[in-house]
């Protein structure tokens, strides 16, 4: 199969937005695919880099690092891939090398590849992976859910840090996509109950199984989990907004020996209440990337009961790009995740 040699993608040139440029097509390295973007959904992690570049990215880049498509070209025959392959990804490239990928935790790897940070991603009509990090899509899974396997297997390491056993009541504080992912990825542990708690009645209500608080109406979050609880406390709380008062509310809500686990970072120092993580033998648990959740990523993508696809509320063509990144940024009401999709690229 042929393929163009230049591509239009979205380059990030300096802190406040993204500009359209022409491209030579990559070419894959030995061990990488050539993959013709399908689909490919905005994170806010996309939105965090535009406004403030905190992993400092080498400009310009093409951002992008959520992405499924199709195999148009392989570094070499041997890979387990071919041309015409339609693969979903995962953008964290580990070095497989450091001390920390030999240890099992390539997810933390201390000299990590990412797509879209130390190398151009997937906001563009091409882009190269390498080869153990992308699954070939089974039929039948749209583009654009198959596009969310990487905050899928994140959200599940999540789910997993904060070992969640049938009869416990888990708290889960932030309605964007990775709160309301997780509060979906909960459900077949069989919780007695989840509060999911946000400020957005379009994104709680994404979550029909959960008891629901939308911190506009009630000011006092803390109070109404105490009577939520009987004033038991929830097991687990897991942090999916980056905020001082989230954090407060979910160490506040725990009960004795009760995890929190700490998805959403928080930039700079925050403070906890050490007390209570003493008395009550609280645990704290960070979850970053994913511990090797891939295939159970996209096992959980293609379970209907857990219907992750419906995450995707808008489907933009590539050339609506600007509308695509103010939906993501301020539609709260109307939008989870929003892809932005390619023409018929068979
Ligand atoms: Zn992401
Ligand atoms: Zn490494």
């Amino acid at each position: 199969m042929s393929h163009p040699t230049t591509m239009r993608a979205l380059q990030f040139r300096e802190l406040g937005g993204l500009t359209e440029v022409q491209l030579p097509v990559p070419e894959p390295r030995p061990d990488e695919l050539l993959v013709r973007t399908t689909a490919t959904t905005i994170c806010t992690s996309d939105l965090n880099d535009i406004a403030c570049n905190p992993f400092g990215a080498p400009l310009p880049r093409v951002l992008g690092h959520e992405g499924a498509g199709l195999v148009v070209a392989v570094g070499n025959p041997a890979l387990g891939f071919a041309v015409g392959d339609r693969v979903a990804v995962h953008p964290v490239i580990p070095c497989r090398s450091c001390e920390n990928c030999q240890r099992g935790l390539g997810h933390l790897c201390s000299r990590m590849g990412h797509l879209g940070l130390d190398r151009d991603g997937t906001f563009a009509e091409f882009f190269c992976i390498r080869a153990d990090r992308a699954r070939r899509a089974p039929p039948g899974l749209d583009p654009a859910a198959a596009a969310l396997l990487e905050p899928v297997a994140v959200c599940l390491e999540a789910v997993e840090r904060g070992r969640i056993r049938p009869g416990e009541t888990v708290l889960i504080v932030g309605d964007g996509p990775f709160g309301i992912i997780m509060a979906r990825l909960a459900l077949p542990r069989a919780p007695r109950r989840i509060i999911l708690a946000g400020r957005h009645d379009f994104r709680l209500s994404q979550v029909p199984e959960a008891v629901t608080l939308n911190e506009k109406r009630t000011p006092d979050v803390g109070q109404a989990i105490q009577e939520l609880t009987a004033g038991a406390g929830v097991d687990v709380a897991i942090l999916a907004v980056g905020s001082q008062s989230a954090l407060e509310v979910c160490v506040a809500s725990l009960r004795a020996r009760g995890r929190l686990v700490v998805f959403s970072a928080i930039n700079g120092p925050a403070s906890v209440d050490l007390f209570r993580v003493h008395v009550k033998e609280l645990e704290i648990l960070g979850a970053c990337n994913d511990q090797d959740l891939i295939d159970a990523a996209l096992e959980r993508l293609t379970d209907p009961a857990l219907r992750l696809g419906s995450l995707v509320t808008h489907r933009v063509p590539f050339a609506g790009w600007p509308r695509a990144f103010a939906l993501a940024r301020g539609g709260k009401d109307e939008a989870l995740k929003v892809a932005l999709v390619f023409g018929d690229t068979q």
